[in-house]
């Protein structure tokens, strides 16, 4: 590593802006959900956000994975699916649909998200601060008492009675001295920039498909075991497509396909005629900001790239252009944090059930290859696995939660559980816990961990 030089800045007295139960750190899907349920049991709640929106990589066009496992049992309810229930009242969603490749997943339109995500926190009475970074925490002996922020009105303090990470990257527990680990970059999940196509003729695609059985996936031993009948593009309108590396390839020959994915991933939204599309692979460090913005960079030339290749050589897409591209490119692994108990590979392959069991997950292993070409599907759950109340509680440190893809577990466990269904479910549970610790003035370790799963199975979340 090269020699850093360290200045030392002022001592100085910091404003404090608000006195509350549970203080949320991140909007994603985790922290959104988390803030909900805190407020909706009674914890007078603050999330901070640093952008304008609630959604985090919900609000880029990916549909939600798997709120089902194998057998087509609905496993997640609760507030995620309300939330989708709402979207689907308002004609931003068609609700679930069964997949052959992930068992179920979940179209919806983004900016409905954002709009639907914010109605809910607001009639919960979740306190909102946008364009806020979470800068460290306040923290005393190990016990948090709450963050410090960043925004256009300086530097402040939140006193909290709990914190909840949902950062996605842990920026708080790590900074709090939780135990944490993170992969080398150059075997990290690749990260990549989600972008938007519109007036895509998707029935020209699907007819594609069934002349081309040979451009869906049959090259890994859970492609072979998993096969994509070309029947299925037939029968649903709405899909997701992961193939085409046939055309792929030969682009790439041509010298007309520059980026490190191999195949097409497709999703189709709501409206007629657009997609979204999950190509832009980078490979980068997620938890560094020099690292994330050349990953900018290099994201948005691979978009111009892929959306070239999809025009030039993908039926359906000759007229077509782009909408847009994501807030910021999409990072799905960095940092994890070691909590009281460490979610194992094991687990997911066994449908593992815990005692301190409060969310489910009903999908796979689906590891990003090193080298970014290629993607890994190992093994898989039938019936779901739980999520051990464990796995939200760091190591050496109090009055902290984590919520979302950062939570504890190892980087197979962690290529199953940060699907937004799960995390979710997951941030369902941080923010309950959360409001019944503060309630109780405990620590969210020293909760009894049964009436947590009683409140969870009252209020329809996990049952
Ligand atoms: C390219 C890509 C494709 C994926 N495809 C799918 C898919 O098809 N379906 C699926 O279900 N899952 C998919 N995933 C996984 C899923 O999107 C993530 O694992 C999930 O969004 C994690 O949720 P989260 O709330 O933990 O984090 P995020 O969604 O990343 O949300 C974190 C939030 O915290 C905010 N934040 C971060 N740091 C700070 C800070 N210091 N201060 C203030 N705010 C902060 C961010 O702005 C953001 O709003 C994909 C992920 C990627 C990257």
């Amino acid at each position: 590593m090269e020699d850093v030089k360290f200045i030392v800045e002022p001592q100085r007295e910091t404003a404090v802006i608000m006195d509350v139960d549970v203080a949320v750190a991140g909007g994603g899907p985790a922290g959104f959900v988390s803030a909900i349920a805190a407020a909706r049991n009674g914890a007078k709640t603050v999330l901070i956000e640093r952008f304008n929106f609630l959604g985090g990589m919900a609000a880029t066009g990916l549909p939600f994975l798997t709120f089902h496992n194998l057998l087509h049992e609905q496993i997640i309810k609760g507030i995620p699916q309300e939330l989708v229930d709402r979207l689907v009242e308002i004609g931003a969603s068609p609700g679930h649909i069964f997949c052959p490749h992930h068992v179920s997943f979940t179209t919806f339109d983004p900016e409905m998200l954002k709009y639907v995500a914010l109605q809910m926190a607001e009639e919960a009475g979740v306190k909102l601060l946008f364009h806020t970074f979470v800068a460290c925490p306040i923290i005393k002996d190990n016990v948090v008492k709450g963050l410090i922020v960043e925004n256009k009105s300086g530097r402040q303090a939140i006193l909290a009675k709990v914190v909840i990470d949902a950062t996605g990257d842990a920026d708080l527990a790590v900074a709090a001295g939780a135990p944490y680990e993170k992969r080398e970059v150059s075997i990290l999940q690749p990260g990549t920039l989600m972008f938007r196509m519109g007036n895509v003729d998707v029935d020209k695609i699907r007819e594609y498909i069934v002349k081309h059985p040979e451009s869906l996936p049959t090259e890994t031993e859970w492609e072979k075991q998993r096969i994509w009948e070309p029947k299925y593009f037939q029968e649903n309108k709405k899909f997701i497509l992961v193939g085409l590396r046939n055309l792929v390839k030969e682009a790439r020959e041509k010298g007309d396909y520059k980026s490190l994915q191999d195949f097409v991933i497709l999703i189709t939204l709501p409206r007629e005629g657009e997609v979204a599309i999950n190509m832009a692979k980078v490979i980068f460090d997620g938890s560094n900001a020099l690292s994330l913005s050349n990953a900018e960079l290099e994201g948005r030339k691979s978009v111009m790239d892929v959306a070239n290749f999809l025009k030039t050589y993908v039926p359906g897409f000759e007229n077509s252009y782009l909408v847009d591209t994501a807030h910021h490119i999409g990072v799905r692994e960095t940092r994890r944090i070691v909590g009281d108990y460490m979610l194992t590979k094991e687990d997911v392959m066994n449908d593992k059930k815990f005692d301190d069991g409060i969310a489910m997950c009903g999908y796979f292993m689906d590891v990003h290859a090193p080298g970014g070409r290629q993607q890994h599907f190992r093994g898989g759950a039938i019936k779901g696995f739980d999520i051990p109340y464990r796995c939200l509680v760091p190591r050496n440190v109090e009055n902290l939660l984590v919520a979302g893809r950062t939570i504890s577990s190892t980087f197979e466990a962690q290529g199953a559980i940060r699907i937004m269904a799960t995390c979710m479910a997951v941030g369902q549970a941080a923010g309950t816990a959360a409001a019944l610790a503060a309630k109780e003035g405990i620590t969210p370790r020293q909760l009894n961990i049964q009436r947590l799963r009683k409140t969870l199975k009252e209020q329809g979340a996990y049952f």
